[in-house]
């Protein structure tokens, strides 16, 4: 089992990281994707004892569109930025999460945009999956995502909460679609429809871990141990084994991040 998704270097585990990762493992899990924040010094210092601790654990490392504001009118030094973080840590396997958040709207929408472009262009360059946060701003996504790949993309729509037209256009692109905790939530109705549909070698799980725990842990702080309530919520939605899943996802997760 692997949780595709998790922030293993949020401050939220600093006092009993060895026991989630204990646990973790316990539940099935032999991997995990960790995503960093670029811009955060103190993440890249913690992926260092992260490695060390569980082997297995892979990167993903970018500038989140909620911290994207302190670089308006430079957004061009993002792309060095991010370049620099990706070469310091020698298990990044992706660029992200990157994208655009409207919902929050911490940063300026065209800073924001100026960055998620940058960074797309670099994961091009660099030929590294990316993974894709976007909340409340499908139609600038999907055309920045039109405009900077020629319909073509490596990557991820993490946690996704979007439409149905977001996840087809996302597909057409040839990118894989991940959910999270959101599945097992009584509102999440317009999930499950999409989380029914995506086909089986395009579809991940994750916690997005330490935020969106599952039911019955919803409110509690979340970690990858939980993704397994994920994995049985999508199981049971799909009317697919268990089993035949999981083995489907960790396929869907190697072609994709070439860990
Ligand atoms: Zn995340």
């Amino acid at each position: 089992m692997i949780d595709s998704h998790c922030h293993l270097a949020d401050d939220a585990f600093v006092k009993d990281l060895r026991d989630v990762i204990e646990r973790a493992q316990t539940a099935g899990l032999t991997r995990a994707l960790c995503i960093l924040a670029a811009e955060n010094p103190i993440e890249a210092e913690r992926a260092r004892e992260l490695a060390r601790l569980w082997p297995a654990l892979r990167f993903g490392i970018g500038l989140h569109p909620h911290h994207s504001g302190q670089f308006g009118g430079r957004e061009s030094e993002v792309g060095s930025l991010v370049r620099a973080a990706i070469g310091a840590i020698p298990e990044v396997r992706s660029l992200g999460e990157i994208g655009l958040d409207y919902h929050y709207d911490f940063a300026p929408r065209n800073v924001q945009q100026e960055v998620f472009r940058v960074q797309i262009r670099l994961a091009r360059e660099l030929d590294l999956p990316v993974i894709i946060h976007t909340r409340e701003a499908e139609d600038d996504t999907l055309d920045i995502l039109q405009e900077e790949t020629g319909g073509s993309l490596r990557g991820v729509m993490h946690c996704f909460t979007g439409t149905r037209r977001l996840a087809e256009e996302a597909l057409g692109l040839g990118m894989h679609i991940s959910f999270a905790g959101i599945v097992t939530f009584p509102k999440g109705a317009n999930v499950r429809e999409v989380a029914a549909m995506v086909p089986a070698d395009r579809i991940l799980w994750e916690t997005d871990s330490p935020y969106l725990a599952p039911t019955p842990h919803r409110g509690k702080r979340n970690e990858p141990a939980w993704v397994v309530r994920v994995a049985e919520e999508l199981a049971e939605l799909r009317g697919v084994q268990l089993e035949d899943l999981r083995r489907q996802t960790s396929a869907n997760f190697d072609a994709l991040f070439r860990p």
